[in-house]
């Protein structure tokens, strides 16, 4: 199973990402993650993004695709993967079509998660809570102006990921308003069905 996540900051990508990894046994390959872990480390990479990831901005695409491309590469990949947060600009998502090509792969599915904008910034401080509570560490990005440059990033830069893969007719849009649950089983109808329609 090869599957791609989209939908705005806060969506719910990382939490359905955590259930699609328990139910296929496949990685998630969250670029924000590998980011943070690569600032955390200090790499060359994370010393460059990490600036640019604190102001919610977007990293250069050729950075994102040299991670992912790797990453791809790697064994537990092989059986597939749950990629979330990438591809965020349509750059992206060709470079991500290439890498696919190229190791004879395809993707099974592209899953958006629709979420209205202004429930997005409660989802922020949601997870800033959880966060507190479970004694780690606040993002650096997951603060009020952080947040307002990375919903534009989205309008501008990845909303148009979601037309990419519509026009392609593999883009499958599942209501991500609703409870948690909910949306595991929407996401799981829409990857059960062989068409492409609406779920959910
Ligand atoms: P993303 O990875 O898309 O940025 P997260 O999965 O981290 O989003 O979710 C952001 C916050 O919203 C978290 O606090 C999470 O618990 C909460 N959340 C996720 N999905 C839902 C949902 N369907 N309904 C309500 N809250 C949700
Ligand atoms: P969220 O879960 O809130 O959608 P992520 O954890 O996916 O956020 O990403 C955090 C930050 O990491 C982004 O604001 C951006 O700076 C950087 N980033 C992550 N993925 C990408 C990507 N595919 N392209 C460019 N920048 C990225």
């Amino acid at each position: 199973m090869r599957l791609v996540l989209l939908g705005p900051p806060g969506a719910g990508k990382g939490t359905q990402s955590a259930r699609l990894v328990a139910k296929y046994a496949i990685p998630q390959l969250s670029t924000g993650d590998m980011l943070r872990a690569a600032v955390e480390a200090r790499t060359p990479i994370g010393l460059q993004a990490k600036e640019i990831m604190d102001s919610g901005a977007l990293v250069p695409d050729e950075v994102v695709v040299g991670i992912i491309g790797q990453r791809i590469r790697e064994k537990d990949a092989a059986r597939g993967f749950i990629l979330d947060g990438f591809p965020r600009t349509v750059a992206q998502a060709r470079a991500l079509d290439d890498l696919l090509q190229s190791e004879g792969q395809r993707l099974d599915a592209v899953i958006e998660l629709s979420v209205d904008e202004n429930a997005l910034l409660a989802r922020m401080q949601k997870r800033v809570a959880e966060t507190i509570a479970n004694g780690g560490s606040v993002r650096a990005d997951d603060n009020p102006q952080a947040f307002k440059t990375r919903l534009d990033a989205y309008r501008c830069q990845t909303a148009p990921v979601s037309h990419y893969y519509a026009d392609k007719g593999e883009l499958k849009q599942v209501d991500g308003m609703k409870p948690v649950d909910v949306v595991s089983s929407a996401i799981d109808a829409a990857l059960s069905s062989g068409d492409r329609k609406a779920v959910g």
